[in-house]
């Protein structure tokens, strides 16, 4: 049990540490996968829909969304 639990703690801390390096990839706008620069894109919230950012990278294919709401999105 003990062996099973360390090894749960381990595949989480690995799943931190990898989200915090996309975060920080993307901060720089630089691809987590390949590195190549990112094409960043914000679409604002319209009535049905919240705010979005969208990140691409046109080497690899690599693409994210995260909502988020800026100060010019429609409430
Ligand atoms: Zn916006
Ligand atoms: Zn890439």
């Amino acid at each position: 049990m003990g062996f099973l639990a360390a090894a749960a703690v381990v595949v989480v801390l690995a799943g931190w540490a990898r989200g915090d390096a996309e975060a920080r990839a993307l901060e720089r706008l630089r691809c987590p996968t390949c590195a190549a620069p990112l094409e960043t894109r914000h679409e604002h919230a319209v009535a049905s829909m919240s705010g979005r950012q969208v990140w691409a990278c046109a080497s690899c294919g690599f693409g994210k969304v995260a909502p988020l709401t800026c100060a010019g999105c429609a409430t």
